[in-house]
């Protein structure tokens, strides 16, 4: 398996929380690098575009209101199978249902202020990276 990269989210719940070094401890324990990282403030159509590809579910209007509530941390991660990797180390959308030791059960509120966020696959990760970074800011 080659070294991939994927965009993940600290999301406004965490932040809020003051949770931004116990995640990316998680990350950097696995031997995943941050290759990007920066704190910003999603406005409401930002956070739209982002999730455009949930923009008929039910739960739509309520996320982008979250995800635009308060500050995130965007990053990049790098590592062996990353994207993957990644979406073990977050855990199930719900916490309800996470696995023990996962970033959702240890830290999530709920299935919308879920803490983090994690591209799904190689052509999610490719997209999502582009929305937020460029060329210059990938290390
Ligand atoms: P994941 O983030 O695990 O990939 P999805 O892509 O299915 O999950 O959903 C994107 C985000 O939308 C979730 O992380 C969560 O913040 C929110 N979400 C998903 N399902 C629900 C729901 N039933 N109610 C409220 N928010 C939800
Ligand atoms: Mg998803």
């Amino acid at each position: 398996m080659a070294i991939q990269r994927t965009f993940s989210i600290i999301k406004p719940d965490a932040t809020k929380k003051n949770l931004i070094g116990k995640i990316i401890a998680h990350f950097e324990a696995e031997g995943i690098r941050i290759c990007a990282m920066k704190k910003i403030h999603m406005t409401r159509g930002q956070a739209e575009g982002f999730y455009a590809v949930h923009s008929e579910r039910p739960f739509f209007g309520e996320l982008c209101d979250f995800m635009s509530s308060g500050p995130c941390v965007v990053m990049v991660l790098e590592g062996e199978n990353v994207i993957l990797r990644n979406r073990e180390i977050m855990g199930a959308t719900n916490p309800a249902d996470a696995a023990e030791g996962t970033l959702r059960k240890l830290y999530a509120d709920s299935i919308g202020n879920n803490a983090v966020h994690g591209s799904d696959a190689p052509e999610t990760a490719a997209v999502e990276i582009n929305y937020f970074f460029n060329a210059f800011e990938l290390h």
